[in-house]
């Protein structure tokens, strides 16, 4: 399905976001978790793409079993990184013939100690994105109408741009070339969201953004997450609700998913246009996080 026929039927959209499990335990586990996110009916599920290559096939794979097997509509993730014009369009043919109809257009991060020309054929996501465009029309998809197309937006800056207004720039470049929405890089600090909003608007970016958000469970999970996401804030109160939790896994987990739920409240209550869930392949911290707004399966509005 095109993203933008899924953002006009559900506005605010509630997705999910899963990565390829390496192992056959992590198969398991995450086909037996689906069942679950299933009951939630959400708008979309994507599916992350390992720059480093490793796991790109079990990408391909999880996608399409999605596709077949159950009523999920996986988003792929897909990244310039490493990749030649020709393995780009094989992969696209792939997702166009098991009727997959968005994908995620992304850079991707070099994999440790790779040098910035292993990139391949595209240098920046805008690249990627104008190339699914063309291959999209030519392919068919949606009725003639193309893939429709993400891309990433980071609402507290990208590491490699310390210019906060060429980074706007770069990102409205990607929408002109034919990215129909963006998706945040997760965050804690809704102001600072709220805010990199209104600038996108300002600088012309009119495309939908949906909203990052991956609940902290764990001391060592917020700390993954600091590596993962450089730059990202993390609110002293926030800190200090970890802090009063320490030695208490349980309660961790609670004080972070209430932040994450206050998060949903006030995105929902800002009319945000979706929230993404980094869901790490488990469903207990949506699920709680659904329940507490009163979210039902299928959608958020009141
Ligand atoms: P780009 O838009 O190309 O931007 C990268 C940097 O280049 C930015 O600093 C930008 O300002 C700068 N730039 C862009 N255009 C130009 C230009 N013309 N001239 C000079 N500078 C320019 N990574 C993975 O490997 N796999 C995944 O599945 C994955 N999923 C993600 C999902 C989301 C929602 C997000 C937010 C990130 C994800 N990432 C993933 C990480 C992402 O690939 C990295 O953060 C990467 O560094 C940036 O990717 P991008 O698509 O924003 O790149």
């Amino acid at each position: 399905m095109h993203i933008a026929d899924i953002l006009a039927r559900d506005t605010p959209s509630l997705s999910f976001e899963f990565f390829p499990p390496k192992s056959d335990a992590g198969w398991e586990s995450l086909y037996r978790g689906i069942t679950e996110f299933a009951a939630l009916e959400p708008s979309f599920v994507s599916v992350t793409y390992g720059a480093g290559g490793s796991t790109r096939d079990n990408t391909h794979a999880l996608v399409v079993r999605l596709r077949r097997e159950t009523p999920l509509e996986p988003v792929p993730h897909l990244t310039c990184f490493g990749h030649t014009k020709d393995e780009i369009r094989a992969i696209l043919e792939l997702y166009a013939a098991n009727g997959v109809g968005t994908v995620l257009a992304l850079r991707g991060d070099p994999p440790a100690g790779a040098r910035i020309l292993a990139l391949g054929d595209f240098r920046h996501a805008a690249d990627l994105v104008r190339f699914i465009r063309q291959e999209g029309e030519r392919l068919g998809v949606n009725g003639g109408r193309g893939f429709g197309i993400g891309v990433a937006g980071f609402p507290e800056g990208h590491p490699e741009t310390p210019n906060t207004l060429e980074q706007l720039e770069h990102l409205k470049a990607k929408v002109d070339a034919g990215a129909d929405y963006i998706v945040t890089q997760l965050f804690f600090d809704n102001h600072a969201f709220h805010d990199w909003r209104a600038r996108c608007d300002l600088a012309g970016i009119k495309a939908p953004i949906v909203a990052g958000i991956m609940p902290i469970t764990s001391g060592s999970g917020l700390k993954r997450m600091a590596d993962l996401a450089a730059g990202t804030r993390f609110p002293a109160p926030l800190l200090k609700a970890i802090a009063r939790c320490k030695g208490n896994a349980e309660a961790i987990e609670h004080a972070g998913i209430h932040w994450a739920t206050e998060q949903c409240r006030d995105l929902l209550d800002k009319d945000v246009a979706g929230i993404h869930f980094y869901t790490l392949n488990k469903s207990d911290a949506t699920k709680r996080i659904y329940r507490t707004l009163g979210v039902r399966a299928g959608g958020a509005r009141p």
